[in-house]
């Protein structure tokens, strides 16, 4: 064997179990392993969950925070702030900061990111080459799915079609689109469906990303969906517009959503950070409302979209902080609505991205993180060091920071 992690927890209230990994795999899932390994963990019931997922990630934007600020915090000054900065960025530029934020993702046990790559007509193709690039370059630490993203929109960006081609024939994992940033929302949407279809690929749309649900295309989307059989295969983030809607109108979209089997991203740091910045009191939280959407069948994750740039000045690489985000601000810590919470970057993220051997089962890849944490529960509001990060059986981080106390 190439690995044996010795008594670790992977539910709560069960006996713990060695798990035995050789050559990429779990192979083994026993009470007690007694065959050797090349390396030995002793866990002492910890916990063990599947590698972390980050769903929705700019890593091209990532870490330009200090260059510009956006200093109303709103959408349209960071909008602006970033056209403005984008010439600016080089391909080694982007690269170098691609890398520090995939550094930041893998020491916090992230073993799958989506990320957005963009592109436009006057920006060029040099950002989404390297992010490519870099899937490649990265494979054995961290899968990267790409999606091609048109950030400028595609009918109002003339040129922007012809490079979602281009894009998805360099082998981009998703077509993505901003329905809310195009002329007309639901032709957009007709035109990335065109893209998904031709080239066999999912949907991952920025979705009403408002704080109202008027221009809301949520509806079509659903309806587009269905008609085209998409269902299961389309990806939205944001969806901060459904957070205006009274529970009669929200049941009925959500029903919709439910039937199209959309998976919905809600991005607590970028939305909590620009949304409700009208709002002179009662603020809103301006998030889709998660628990809403996951009691009304839709699957339901968590992700983080940006990392220090005008559209979200912080975070640092860790899914688990996001979701400890989210647990306050959309009400998930209620005792029913915690232990809901590490799905939403695991399990859920899994099947939207349509990850097939996800999770700790015999036969599976060997991604996995062990939690310095002994309940599974409490593996978010712990916010528990990442003790080892295992990627297709090889260990890719060990973290051995050691906290002395004198009193
Ligand atoms: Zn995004």
């Amino acid at each position: 064997m190439d690995i044996i992690l010795k008594q670790v927890r992977l539910e709560n209230n069960e006996d713990l179990v060695d798990v035995a990994i050789n050559d990429g795999k779990i192979v083994k899932i026993e009470k007690e392993i007694t065959e050797s390994a090349s390396k030995e963990i002793e866990a002492n019931g910890k916990v063990l969950i599947p590698g972390l997922i980050e769903a929705h990630l700019h890593l091209d934007k990532a870490l330009i925070a200090d260059r510009k600020p956006n200093k109303s915090g709103t959408l349209k000054e960071a909008i602006e702030v970033t056209g403005e900065l984008k010439p600016t960025f080089t391909n080694e530029d982007i690269e170098k900061r691609a890398k520090a934020t995939l550094d930041m993702l893998i020491k916090h046990g992230v073993t799958y990111v989506r990320t957005q790559s963009e592109f436009d007509p006057s920006g060029g193709f040099g950002g989404f080459e390297t992010i490519m690039k870099l899937k490649e370059e990265y494979k054995d630490v961290i899968d990267i799915q790409v999606a091609a993203f048109p950030q400028e929109g595609i009918i109002k960006a003339p040129g922007t079609l012809d490079m979602m081609h281009k894009a998805m024939e360099m082998g981009a994992d998703a077509v993505g689109g901003i329905p809310y940033n195009d002329t007309d929302a639901n032709e957009h949407i007709d035109i990335v469906f065109e893209l998904a279809k031709k080239y066999n690929k999912p949907v991952d749309l920025h979705q009403d990303f408002m704080d109202d649900y008027e221009g809301s295309s949520i509806e079509y989307l659903c309806e587009k969906t269905i008609k085209e059989g998409f269902e299961g295969k389309v990806s939205v983030g944001h969806l901060t517009s459904l957070g205006a809607l009274s529970k009669e109108k929200l049941d009925k979209v959500i029903k919709d959503m439910a039937k199209a089997k959309i998976n919905v991203f809600s991005l607590p740091a970028t939305d909590l950070h620009l949304g409700g910045r009208n709002d002179e009191y009662n603020v809103r939280r301006g998030l889709t409302p998660v628990r809403a959407l996951r009691d009304g069948g839709v699957n339901v994750g968590i992700a983080t979209n940006n990392i220090r740039n005008p559209f979200t000045p912080y975070g640092n690489g860790d899914i688990i902080q996001t979701a400890m985000l989210a647990i306050p601000t959309a009400h998930l810590g209620g005792a029913d609505d915690l232990p809901t919470v590490l799905d939403m970057i695991t399990k859920s993220p899994a099947k939207a991205l349509g990850i097939e051997d996800y999770g700790i089962k015999v036969g599976n890849s060997a991604n996995m993180v062990l939690l310095d944490t002994q309940e599974i529960d409490k593996a978010i509001i712990d916010l528990p060091v990442r003790l080892y990060v295992i990627k297709d059986g090889k260990i890719t981080v060990e973290t051995t920071k050691e906290v002395k106390t004198f009193y």
